[in-house]
């Protein structure tokens, strides 16, 4: 049995680089075909033999979730269990090669970056399984060049497996991201918000431009997001997995009020070369 990605892969190809405003690819061999409003894999709603409404059951087990939440249960530990259960014999009876295949090696071809939130689980929200997404994700989707976490992360991603794609993924009604934009003093969080802090001050005038403090805050969200981006494409492994494999790095937002994503135009980046190590 095929990978399911690797089925749709095969079949749509997976191949939009991170754009530019002009639409012109910025890293290395993408096909620039990116658009501002294109959902994330667009081969998802193509089809392959693994349709999105199979995959949808397959993932969830609706059948079997029923409507009454776990934590309502007496034990909802226990409840978790049984619900486990229900997944994994589902998954086993519909991709009979996909357990034993993953229990030798992993080959993912998408490593994301995103929130620790909630409500943005990226293996749901992608219709993806076990075994297609290598994940980091922490309070607003930060890669500051010191954090030893995301960049072992990264490293592993993209030298070990060899990831093709980088996706950093933010989203509306971010908290983290609103942290950031109240003059409140919150503690140990307050030195993590400080790289979404830095990001609203070098926007400052834009987003004090904006009256609406709801829009203010999701368009912090866009740029920090467009941040990030530009950190993971500072990254000198980065560099040269672009420039030596055509690996891609895009930008995403997530909007938790409709489950929607969209591709986030970002900027090329004059400044890029001088992190270009030799
Ligand atoms: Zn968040």
């Amino acid at each position: 049995m095929l990978h399911p990605l690797q089925h749709r892969q095969q079949k749509n190809g997976l191949t939009n680089g991170l754009t530019n405003g002009n639409g012109k690819s910025i890293n290395g061999n993408g096909n620039g075909a990116g658009s501002e409003s294109a959902p994330v894999m667009e081969a998802q709603t193509n089809g392959a033999s693994t349709s999105p409404s199979n995959r949808t059951s397959g993932a969830s087990t609706p059948s079997k979730r029923g409507t009454k939440s776990p934590f309502t249960h007496e034990d909802p530990i226990e409840a978790l269990l049984t619900r486990n259960e229900h997944w994994s014999s589902h998954i086993s009876q519909k991709y009979p090669e996909l357990f034993p295949s993953l229990a030798s090696t992993q080959k993912p071809q998408i490593l994301w970056f995103g929130c620790s939130d909630s409500r943005v689980p990226e293996t749901t929200i992608l219709n993806l399984l076990p075994g297609e997404v290598f994940v980091h994700r922490n309070i607003a989707n930060c890669l500051p060049p010191n954090d030893l976490s995301s960049l072992s992360v990264l490293q592993y991603a993209v030298e070990v497996l060899q990831v093709k794609h980088i996706i950093v993924c933010g989203h509306y009604g971010c908290g983290g991201v609103a942290a950031a934009c109240s003059q409140k003093k919150l503690g140990l969080i307050d030195v993590w918000l400080k790289n979404i802090r830095d990001v609203r001050s070098r926007h400052l005038k834009e987003l004090e431009a904006i009256e609406d403090p709801e829009q203010r805050i999701r368009r912090l969200v866009e740029l920090n997001t467009k941040a990030q981006v530009h950190s993971v494409l500072h990254n000198s492994n980065v560099i040269d997995a672009i420039r030596e494999r055509g690996l891609k790095v895009h930008g995403f937002v997530y909007d938790v009020a409709n489950g929607k994503i969209r591709r986030l135009e970002v900027p090329d980046d004059h400044a890029m070369g001088v992190f270009d190590l030799k």
